[in-house]
């Protein structure tokens, strides 16, 4: 049975493809089409919101053994989906180099996958703007099981990043590095595999992030200390977070609408013994979303822990909802991949 990082009611899938190439990933997911199997996309289930959880009719496609590591020359890398961002990051740092931004924590938590299917925010992103910045290029199989190589001067590009593997299985990525410090970086060696590191246990963390222009943050500041002041059971709360992603080529649109710098603004604790079953939480986030709707603000619904299936309209407005059906329906037609936040 297999369940996520908030406990999404855990699923057994029909079976488990554990991706091991780009070739057999294509014919595997082409399979799956041709069957009209319905798919769902896994790497280390770090995140809330059920999308990395199998349903009962699913193939689940594991992508933690994709770790390759490929040096491009000139602070430029090719890395397998399944490798966590943070061990990737320790691993350049050995040569000089690290990465634009990786996750916070200062422990390994997502895959480059999963970062790109939630969008990817860190300390970095203010100098260097969010994680679709770091990427140069990836490759995607589409629902079809067409693998396609999407750079940066592609439309579908944008729409990746937030997606949540619902337009198609991230195989590998291009990544920019900078130089960690002011000596003179080396080549990266290639790993056919990179040996994995321990993975950390994390502490049963919980958080509600808005995403909102310069001139709207005393006021969401205001109303994320209101909300978590009101709602002392839910959690064991923390000191709330803040950063700045500087706006550099562009955002996506499933993570912000304008073409602008914004703020990430959170609140954030462990989850309480007092409301095991989530109860208060989940009316908290209720209040959050009703909320973040009439102010028509943005969250990070992607990284968070939802069970309500709201459609996706609720989270990133009507033009922007139905723009992306358009690019779901071009890239998987038979709407295979990841169903999104269905119920168990
Ligand atoms: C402790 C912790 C710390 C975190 N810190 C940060 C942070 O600092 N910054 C931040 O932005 N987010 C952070 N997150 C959120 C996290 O980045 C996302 O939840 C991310 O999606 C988890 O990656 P994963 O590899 O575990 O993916 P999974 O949980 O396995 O999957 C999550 C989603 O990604 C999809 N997916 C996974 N791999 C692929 C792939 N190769 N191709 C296509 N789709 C794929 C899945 O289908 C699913 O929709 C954190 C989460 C946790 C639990």
């Amino acid at each position: 049975m297999f369940s996520d990082f908030g406990g999404f009611p855990a699923g057994q899938p029909r079976s488990v493809y554990r991706v091991d190439d780009l070739a057999g990933l294509s014919r595997k997911v082409s399979d799956c089409a041709a069957h009209q199997q319905p798919i769902r996309t896994r790497c280390f289930a770090h995140s809330m919101n059920g999308m990395a959880a199998p349903r009962r009719d699913e193939v689940l496609f594991d992508l933690t053994g994709v770790r390759h590591v490929t040096w491009n020359g000139r602070g430029s890398i090719t890395v397998g989906a399944g490798l966590a961002v943070w061990e990737l990051d320790q691993y350049v740092r050995r040569f000089g180099w690290k990465l634009p931004v990786a996750n916070d924590g200062g422990a390994s938590a997502s895959s480059v996958g999963g970062f790109i299917a939630a969008g990817g925010i860190g300390k970095g992103c203010m100098f260097y703007g969010g994680f679709w910045e770091t990427v140069t290029s990836l490759v995607i199989v589409t629902g079809d099981g067409e693998a396609r190589r999407v750079d940066r001067k592609d439309p579908l590009f944008a729409w990746v990043f937030g997606a949540l593997g619902a337009l198609g299985v991230v195989y590998e990525v291009v990544i920019r590095l900078v130089p960690a410090s002011a000596a003179r970086p080396r080549a990266v060696p290639d790993a056919a595999s990179l040996p994995e590191v321990p993975r950390t246990r994390w502490p049963p963390h919980l958080w509600l992030t808005l995403f909102v222009a310069e001139d709207q943050r005393n006021d969401a500041m205001a109303f994320l200390g209101g909300l978590a002041d009101n709602n002392p059971g839910v959690w064991r709360r923390r000191s709330a977070y803040e950063y700045f992603l500087q706006f550099r080529r562009f955002n996506p649109p499933l993570i912000y609408g304008s073409s602008t710098d914004f703020f990430a603004l959170g609140v954030w604790g462990d989850r309480a013994k007092e409301d095991q079953d989530l109860s208060g939480y989940l009316a908290m986030e209720a209040e959050f979303q009703a909320v973040v709707e009439a102010r028509g603000w943005r969250r990070y619904y992607q990284s968070e822990l939802i069970r309500d299936r709201r459609p996706l309209e609720r989270y990133v407005g009507v033009d922007c909802a139905a723009a992306f059906g358009r690019i779901k329906v071009a890239c998987d037609p038979a709407g295979l991949l990841n169903a999104f936040m269905a119920p168990a």
